[in-house]
C-alpha cells in the first residue's frame, strides 16, 4: 500500500494526518507507534477506506480508493481485517455468529465456512468456546475473539488499532505473537500502540506520528 502526500482534515477544520507519504511492502509487518492523538487512527481509516483523505492519494492493492465506485469499496474491504479499539462484538449472538459474521457477508456458508470459524477461534485459544454468548468471556478472551473475526476471512492486510491496549506485558506479547504468526502466512499486517517499548523486540520497521506527522 502506498500513502502520496496525504493530508485528512476532520470538519471543523482540524488536520490529523499531514502530508504522509510511504509505503508498506506486500507482506510486511509494520508498527505505528505515537501518543494518543497522534492521527494513528485515522491513518488506519485511510488504509481501510472508511475515511477519505482530504488531499493526496491512498492506493491499497494498487488501487486508488478515491476512485472507487460506493459498490466497489466493500470488494477492496473484503481484503482487510480490522481490529479497532471499540469492539463491536455483538451480544446477540454467539461467539461462532460473531466470528463468522464476515463470512456470512460475502456469501461463504456451508461446512467450509464452519471449518474456517472453529479454525479461526482454535487460532486464538478461543475452541470450545463456540456456542457462549460473548458476555460471558473475560476482556482479553473478547479482545482474541475479534482477532479471530478479523482474519476468518483470510485477508490479505490486517489492520489492529492498539491491540495491546490497557494488557499486561505477558499477555500483550501473547497477541503481538498472535499478529506474527499471521505474518508469517503472508498477510500484511500494520499494529498501532502509544507504548513503543513493546515493539522494540520485534525488530520490525516502527513509523512514529506526532501530531499527523512522522518524526524520526
Ligand atoms: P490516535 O489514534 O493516534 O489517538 P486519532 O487519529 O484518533 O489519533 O486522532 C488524531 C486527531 O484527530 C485527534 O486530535 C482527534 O481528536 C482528531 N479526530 C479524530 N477523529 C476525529 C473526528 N471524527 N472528527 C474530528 N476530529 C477527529
Ligand atoms: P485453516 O484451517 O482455515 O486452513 P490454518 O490452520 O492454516 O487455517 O490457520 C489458522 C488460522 O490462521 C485460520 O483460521 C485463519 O484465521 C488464519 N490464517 C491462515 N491463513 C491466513 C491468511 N492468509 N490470512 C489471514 N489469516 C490467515
Amino acid at each position: 500500500m502506498q500513502f502520496q502526500q496525504v493530508t485528512k482534515d476532520y470538519s471543523g477544520g482540524f488536520t490529523a494526518v499531514k502530508n504522509l507519504s510511504f509505503e508498506i511492502a506486500s507482506g510486511e509487518l509494520v508498527f505505528l507507534a505515537g501518543h494518543s492523538g497522534a492521527g494513528k487512527s485515522t491513518l488506519l481509516k485511510l488504509i481501510a477506506g472508511i475515511e477519505q483523505p482530504t488531499s493526496g492519494t491512498v492506493l491499497v492493492n494498487k488501487q486508488n480508493l478515491a476512485r472507487l465506485s460506493r459498490a466497489s469499496l466493500p470488494y477492496v474491504r473484503r481484503h482487510i481485517g480490522l481490529i479497532f479499539q471499540d469492539h463491536k462484538i455483538l451480544f446477540d449472538r454467539s461467539v461462532y455468529d460473531n466470528v463468522a459474521l464476515p463470512l456470512d457477508i460475502i456469501g461463504f456458508d456451508g461446512r467450509e465456512a464452519k471449518r474456517r470459524v472453529l479454525a479461526a477461534l482454535d487460532k486464538v485459544g478461543l475452541a470450545g468456546k463456540e456456542k457462549l454468548n460473548p458476555v460471558a468471556l473475560s476482556g482479553g478472551e473478547q479482545q482474541r475473539l475479534c482477532i479471530a473475526r478479523a482474519v476468518v476471512h483470510r485477508p490479505a492486510i490486517l489492520l489492529a488499532d492498539e491491540p495491546t491496549a490497557n494488557l499486561d506485558r505477558d499477555y500483550a506479547n501473547d497477541i503481538l505473537e498472535l499478529f506474527k504468526s499471521f505474518h508469517q502466512v503472508g498477510v500484511t499486517i500494520v499494529i498501532s500502540a502509544h507504548d513503543e517499548s513493546l515493539m522494540a523486540d520485534y525488530g520490525r520497521r516502527i513509523l512514529r506520528l506526532k501530531n499527523g506527522q512522522f518524526t524520526a
